[in-house]
């Protein structure tokens, strides 16, 4: 991607535009926009104008839809990382959107028309992801291996034969691979893979150094991390540049701000809510729209030369906020400590609420690490690091995984909130 060419006033007009046309289209937002919007409206004005939420866009789902159905060219669903899956409707034109984002966020990794990219994500089951980089790969006139998700035997008899120079995946997968590789003889130090593009789940720490996951990839295989932060309701990436020092945001697809307890802009190398408007989507755009993400954002020009905003690693998400004997735990630092163990290579966080509504955590490890001394080692960083200790429960490895890696499943399911 070139120095961003989108000045204020360009993306001030592309917002009203964007929010202009929701208004007209959407049955949802003339109800919830009545009154609210006024022609030319400044960025003071937008500021002003109510946030949708993810309840709004579950309960009233197909009245966000812009376009008579005949114009929906891909019907997609959320994964449902919390709460129940929701429906996106793009058209045509949104494909197009879909395909230039994420060539602009291949671009940003370096990424070239010479590299050849092994999918190793879903691209069916309705699932965005896999299908944006299906487009821009295109795009990108790279080529594409589509494997999708999970047996590394595959996966390695792929990278051997096919030697692609980037994998797109889950983080945790690469660890699947190089345990597989490791076990099998493979000599995945000398393989064609440079550099993995990671979706779903954070390499880094908020400094933006490698957190136990990041580490424990390249201090055992000497290939390149990208991280990147997506979601469906976006229809949009941020990515990392080759300076790793936060994701950029896209200006030309999607409106950022980055919101404290107050609904007020945080400053630079603050944390909040991410809250966006979509810019240019014709099916179903989102106005203000509360991601329940937060994270940290970083506004002083990057050393890679551009001046869009950057997001730091999600700390955690507004509604996966476990309350745990007084303290408030993200799943994220539970992750943090179980996978700074090598020993362990699979492991699930089960979350339910006790009568008098606070959170019992419970995580189940493989049955072999039981009376081993690491399961001391583990107790021990939980505490010093969660400050409490949560309840652990063994099981067999096969019946764990298969609780983990569900077929239904678009993503591995690391943790289960039950109430
Ligand atoms: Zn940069």
């Amino acid at each position: 991607m070139a120095e961003p060419t989108i000045t204020p006033s360009l993306q001030l007009k592309a917002l009203q535009t964007t929010v202009s046309y929701a208004f007209e289209f959407s049955p949802f937002y003339q109800r919830h926009l009545k009154g609210k919007l006024s022609e030319g409206f400044s960025l003071e004005d937008y500021k002003q104008l109510p946030f949708t939420t993810k309840e709004d866009l579950s309960t009233h789902n197909d009245a966000f839809l812009c376009v008579p159905r005949n114009e929906i060219a891909e019907y997609v669903t959320t994964s449902g990382t919390t709460g129940e899956p929701v429906s996106l409707y793009l058209t045509k034109n949104d494909l197009q959107r879909l395909a230039k984002n994420e060539f602009d966020s291949l671009s940003l990794m370096g990424s070239t028309s010479h590299d050849i990219f092994q999918l190793l994500t879903t691209i069916d089951k309705q699932f965005m992801a896999g299908l944006a980089y299906y487009l821009g790969v295109q795009e990108l006139g790279a080529g594409l291996i589509r494997i999708g998700p999970g047996v590394p035997q595959l996966q390695w008899n792929s990278i051997l034969k096919n030697k692609p120079t980037r994998l797109i995946a889950v983080p945790s997968f690469i660890v699947a691979l190089i345990d597989y590789a490791v076990e099998n003889g493979i000599d995945y130090q000398n393989s064609s893979v440079e550099a993995v593009v990671c979706i779903g789940e954070p390499i880094r720490n908020d400094d933006l150094t490698y957190n136990t996951l990041g580490k424990r990839i390249t201090d055992n295989w000497d290939i390149d991390l990208f991280s990147t932060y997506a979601s469906t309701e976006m229809g949009a990436a941020f990515s990392e540049c080759e300076a790793k020092q936060g994701c950029h945001l896209n200006e030309d697809l999607l409106f950022l701000e980055v919101l404290d307890e107050n609904g007020q802009e945080v400053k630079h190398g603050e944390s909040g809510e991410i809250v966006v408007t979509t810019l240019g989507v014709e099916g179903t755009p989102l106005v203000r729209y509360k991601t329940g993400d937060i994270a940290t954002v970083y506004r002083e020009k990057c050393s890679c030369g551009r001046t869009s905003p950057r997001l730091g690693p999600i700390i955690g998400r507004k509604k996966q906020m476990i309350k745990f004997k007084g303290t408030t735990i993200y799943p994220k630092a539970i992750y943090d400590v179980l996978e700074h163990f090598q020993e362990i290579s699979c492991y699930k966080v089960l979350v339910n609420k006790d009568e008098l509504g606070n959170d019992n955590i419970t995580i189940l490890l493989e049955k072999k690490l039981e009376n081993q001394p690491v399961f001391n080692e583990i107790k021990a960083l939980s505490k010093s690091k969660l400050r409490v200790v949560p309840k652990f429960d063994f099981i067999e490895a096969d019946k764990l995984r298969g609780m983990i890696y569900q077929k239904h499943l678009r993503k591995p399911e690391k943790i289960k909130f039950t109430n």
